[in-house]
């Protein structure tokens, strides 16, 4: 038997007889073997784990746990925020706080439960009292992302907010001045629509008709890529 596929019925609960003759494989080992296998739901659980261990950057001392990511691994539509909040630190899962609820809100608008996309931030750590991602933190924690884009192969990234439009896109242009444009993230095809930050709309809402312009955007050019 192939050790993914006694990886995989082990996952679903089921047990197994296997040789005594033959070592046990760590868990580990049985991710790396599905992975070898080919497989992109085992490559992102063997990812999930790395960022969990990742002590890249200082980040890795002032965190309660790293989050890595939540929704669909195979979702068309990944949303990326900043980084992990107080809230996200304590629950290890991005967007539960306030500004959490009112994404939610921002994607039934169109059409789209949480579970039904992958919602991801440009940091996997919280830097300490919410302060702006440093350059090198970003630098440090950019490979996982990037891993993340290429094994969910979204057709379309919504950046939510300065910090994640800027650093996703590699620019320095204020963010009202991205709205409303279509960009490519790095040297794929995935258009990346950018918008502003829930948390900014919860202090300023009158903005909130602006963000309802970049959805109806961001939702025509999902439908072009169909
Ligand atoms: N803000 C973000 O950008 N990401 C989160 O996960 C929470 C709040």
């Amino acid at each position: 038997m192939l050790p993914a596929t006694l990886y995989y019925l082990k996952e679903m609960g089921i047990d197994v007889w296997v040789d005594k003759a033959t070592p046990a494989m760590t868990e580990q080992q049985q991710h790396v073997a599905a992975v070898e296998e080919g497989d992109a739901h085992a490559e992102f659980a063997l990812l999930r784990q790395q960022v969990s261990a990742c002590r890249n950057c200082s980040l890795h001392e002032t965190r309660t746990q790293t989050v890595f990511g939540v929704g669909n691994p195979d979702a068309d539509w990944l949303i990326i925020g900043e980084a992990p909040g107080a809230e996200e630190d304590r629950q290890g899962e991005p967007f539960v706080g306030r500004a959490g609820k009112l994404l939610n809100a921002m994607l039934l608008a169109i059409g789209l439960q949480r579970e039904q996309v992958f919602i991801a931030n440009i940091l996997k750590c919280r830097p300490p009292n919410n302060r702006d991602p440093k350059p090198e933190e970003v630098v440090e924690c950019e490979g996982y992302l990037k891993r993340q884009i290429e094994l969910i192969k979204p057709r379309i990234i919504l950046a939510v907010g300065r910090v994640a439009a800027q650093n996703l896109l590699k620019v320095q242009t204020p963010i009202g001045k991205m709205r409303g444009n279509q960009y490519r993230y790095a040297d794929t095809d995935i258009p990346v629509i950018v918008t502003y930050h829930p948390a900014y709309l919860l202090r300023s809402p009158r903005e909130k008709r602006k963000v309802w312009d970049d959805l109806k955007i961001a939702m025509q050019v999902f439908g072009e890529q169909s």
